[in-house]
């Protein structure tokens, strides 16, 4: 007979206990309610335990106890997943936000991040020595799962993808055994994890290239707000500018609320803007000249760029993001922001439900869209944009309202997309989304995964069956 998660009883979790060194909670605990959360507050899941690991020894412990038993595995770095991928009910949940710590490399130009981390810990730890690695647009995420599905942020432009600076990962598979995959050692896992996510063993550490940006650390960034009324001549100026610039400038356009609350000037608060987030990272000296297309287009409500600390920039919008709001999301790829698409942005920017909800669109291009598409698992390498249309509440009554916002935005939008969508956005979409996704590069993940993780193991994901099990 086969064992399932639910019949692991408690005597079998205090064998579990007893190999740790973290600790292990379980329902019934003080800490229970907590330690099952994740960042958005919509997940309400219940696992028959969480392992918070201290160790790599720990990680191999939680898979050879799950192995033995029978216990399914969810995994989570700094459960940022909107989705809720990173708890799962029934599930022994292996949590690895105590592996924290960060070496930097100056001489090697390298950072070395546990899978804990977040990319607030490795921006902070590079900045001081005037680099930093390719992450996202945001200090409070993690970095194991932004990493696993590709990176995309600031740097993307310039230096490429997060998985396009990857130099190697500390793997624990499912089997239970440990390897360091590299260009060198397990290539095909290499290739696999970088774009994969979590399907094919459980990283702890991470080692990147790192990157001198800005002058000693100091890029020149901020957002500069534009009256919503004018989205339309924006999206339509920014399109055709983006893609002509230094790619030391980089800038990502969205649809939003002024927060309300200092540094934004009181006057907008709580006003309806179209919003480019730009971040310069090239010689001061040559800013003005780079800068002055932005700075002399049309008429902004708020030009907020100025000379930061590139980890104040990224990190700006994790207060207005804490942990604990209801998040639902939908995206795509674009390979243009259309006339179309415009005209759908123009009709749901009006509509924004709440002052957290938001559309982006990222940029892929420059250095992250040199990459050839087979290279790495991420396959989009077009050069044009990942879009997200968040709706996002601090209020649980406004969960329904939000959602179907952001589902009859996505209805309408999507007809002018690539097809598939970066996987760190999708939700629980299905199979076929997420083929889209990977498109040629499917197939091959089917085998690493085969390879690796032929049980499946690792499930609780944007799931990519083993070859020799084909989703339906
Ligand atoms: C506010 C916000 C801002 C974001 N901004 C960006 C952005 O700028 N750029 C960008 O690219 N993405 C961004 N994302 C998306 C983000 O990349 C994904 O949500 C990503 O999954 C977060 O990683 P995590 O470790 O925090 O998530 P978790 O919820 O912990 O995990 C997500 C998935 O990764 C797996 N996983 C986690 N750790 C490991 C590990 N060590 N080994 C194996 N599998 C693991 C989990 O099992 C799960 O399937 C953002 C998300 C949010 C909520």
């Amino acid at each position: 007979m086969t064992t399932t998660s639910a019949d692991i009883g408690i005597t079998q979790y205090h064998e579990l206990a007893a190999a740790v060194r973290g600790d292990l909670i379980v329902p019934g605990d003080p800490g229970y309610d907590q330690a099952r959360a994740v960042y958005n507050a919509m997940i309400d899941k219940h696992p028959a335990a969480i392992a918070r690991c201290r160790d790599t020894a720990d990680v191999i412990s939680c898979v050879r106890f799950a192995r033995r038993h029978g216990a399914e595995i969810a995994v989570r770095g700094g459960g940022h997943s909107a989705a809720g991928l990173g708890v799962g009910d029934g599930a022994l949940v292996i949590d690895l936000s105590l592996l924290r710590s960060t070496t930097v490399s100056p001489a090697d130009h390298t950072v070395r991040a546990d899978a804990g981390c977040t990319w607030g810990d490795v921006d902070h730890a590079t900045v001081k020595f005037g680099m930093a690695t390719p992450s996202g647009f945001v200090g409070s995420t993690g970095v194991a799962g932004l990493t696993l599905g590709g990176g995309i942020g600031y740097l993307s432009r310039r230096f490429g993808l997060t998985v396009d600076n990857l130099l190697a990962a500390d793997v624990v598979l499912a089997d239970g055994t440990f390897v360091t995959a590299s260009q060198t050692s397990h290539p095909d896992l290499f290739w696999a994890l970088r774009g994969g996510g979590g399907n094919f063993g459980i990283v702890t550490s991470f080692t990147f290239r790192c990157h001198d940006i800005g002058e000693n650390g100091t890029i020149i960034g901020g957002p500069v707000f534009y009256d919503l009324a004018d989205a339309a001549e924006v999206m339509h100026w920014y399109r055709k500018l983006h893609p002509s610039l230094p790619e030391e400038l980089s800038g990502w356009i969205g649809l939003m609320t002024v927060p309300p609350v200092p540094p934004f000037p009181e006057a907008l608060w709580g006003r309806k803007v179209c919003g480019i987030v730009w971040c310069y990272t090239g010689a001061h000296d040559k800013a003005d000249e780079v800068l002055e297309p932005v700075r002399t287009y049309g008429s902004p409500l708020m030009m907020g760029m100025q000379p930061m600390p590139f980890n104040v920039l990224q990190s700006a919008f994790d207060a207005l993001y804490p942990a604990g709001l209801q998040w639902y999301w939908r995206a795509d790829f674009f390979n243009e922001i259309s006339d179309a698409a415009i005209d759908v942005h123009r009709k749901y920017g009006a509509m924004l439900p709440t002052g957290h909800s938001t559309m982006h669109m990222y940029p892929i291009d420059g250095a992250a869209s040199r990459v050839p598409a087979d290279a790495t698992a991420f396959a989009y390498r077009d050069g044009g944009w990942a879009g997200i249309i968040a709706g996002v509440d601090p209020d649980p009554a406004n969960a329904d309202r939000i959602s179907q916002w952001v589902r009859d935005y996505w209805q309408e939008l999507h007809p002018t997309s690539a097809g598939g969508a970066y996987v760190n956005f999708l939700m629980n979409e299905g199979q076929d989304r997420i083929k889209a996704s990977y498109r040629g590069n499917f197939a091959r993940l089917a085998q690493v995964k085969e390879r690796y993780d032929p049980g499946n193991t690792f499930h609780i994901n944007q799931n990519i069956q083993p070859a020799s099990q084909p989703s339906p």
